[in-house]
């Protein structure tokens, strides 16, 4: 095993309090990432919005316009091509997949999560989660079959408005594309680069070194990996890693089970945490010959939807591509493991 270098630089912002005229410190920890060497800002004081339970009220009523709805739903969604799906729309459980109208890649996906308009967090259950990867698997595995061009695959949640979601009824959307995302492909070449310079995947490694050390680790289920990132990409962020395996299309049922699991219990946590709104993207290559990427996911919390909420996405996120999160990611995995426990 490599050690993986942690890189960080902490810095004293000074000023002059205007109650007292004492000189105040603030404590800025710039970090580095492992794998990409971009950089993210801990600052005490940056806060979310929490949840205020009333605002909410009028998302849960019946939406008499809902696409997504039982009625509508097999109406006014497009079906999948014959090719790829002769049934239309693949359904699995509670879940109802089809294509998206918006093409975000080459084949895009919407898979509804269950006909119930609205869910909570802690309604995210294991077996909702479960047929939810099942159908966007399926869907991936039918596309990769049909089209040989097809090189890479996401499967990514928005929830809720602050989280760029324009539907509250929830649902996945699923990515598969000739073409990495930006951060899929800096990962790739990284994780290259790092396979070549010291013979082994970076994900291995990383993993070996957060258990190793344990204060970002909060736990394992099956082939599954969970930990928080030393430098986050946003609030309370959770990263998995998927061992042993090479590309989505590899993964078992127990993995998803996993993977459902665990899904579970961070969106718990996020609940009691006061946060409503979330995204998630799992990544991955589907050319076998090509497993430097692997198969990661990531989780964070946005913030909470309430009238006139502040967006966690400023100038440094939208522009200088920067994190500033307010806790450190020691923190939160030490939260997170109450609930892996
Ligand atoms: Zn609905």
């Amino acid at each position: 095993m490599v050690p993986i270098e942690f890189r960080r630089d902490v810095v004293t912002a000074r000023f002059v309090n205007p109650a007292g005229g004492e000189i105040e410190d603030r404590r800025l920890d710039i970090r580095f990432d492992p794998l990409l060497h971009t950089s993210s800002r801990i600052a005490p004081g940056v806060r979310l919005p929490t949840a205020q339970p009333e605002a909410l009220l009028p998302l849960q009523q019946p939406d008499p316009t809902c696409p997504f709805c039982p009625g509508r739903v097999e109406k006014v969604t497009p079906t999948l091509l014959p090719a790829i799906a002769p049934e239309g729309r693949i359904r699995c459980g509670e879940t109802l997949l089809f294509p998206n109208l918006v093409p975000y890649s080459q084949y895009a996906a919407v898979a509804v999560f269950s006909s119930r308009h609205w869910l909570s967090l802690p309604d995210f259950t294991p077996p909702l989660l479960l047929d939810n990867l099942n159908a966007a698997l399926s869907y991936i595995r039918r596309v990769a079959q049909a089209d040989r061009s097809v090189r890479y695959a996401a499967y990514n949640v928005n929830y809720l408005y602050p989280s760029g979601g324009s539907l509250p009824h929830p649902h996945s959307q699923v990515y598969v594309d000739r073409h990495a995302t930006t951060m899929m492909r800096l990962q790739e070449d990284a994780a290259v680069s790092y396979l070549a310079r010291h013979g082994r995947p970076f994900w291995e490694d990383l993993v070996d070194e957060e258990e190793g050390r344990g204060e970002r680790f909060i736990g394992r289920l099956g082939r599954t990996a969970w930990i928080t990132p030393f430098a986050p990409l946003g609030f309370n962020e959770v990263r998995v890693i998927v061992r042993g395996v090479g590309t989505v299309l590899e993964l078992t049922d127990a993995d998803l089970r996993s993977l459902a699991h665990g899904i579970a219990r961070v969106l718990i946590a996020y609940d009691d945490q006061g946060y409503n709104s979330f995204n998630l993207a799992l990544s991955s290559a589907l050319d076998p010959a090509r497993p430097a990427l692997g198969v990661t996911m990531s989780m964070i919390t946005r913030s909470a939807l309430v009238p006139y909420y502040r967006s966690d996405a400023m100038y440094l996120e939208r522009l200088h591509w920067e994190a500033a999160v307010d806790r450190p990611p020691e923190e939160v995995a030490r939260d997170l493991r109450t609930v892996f426990g």
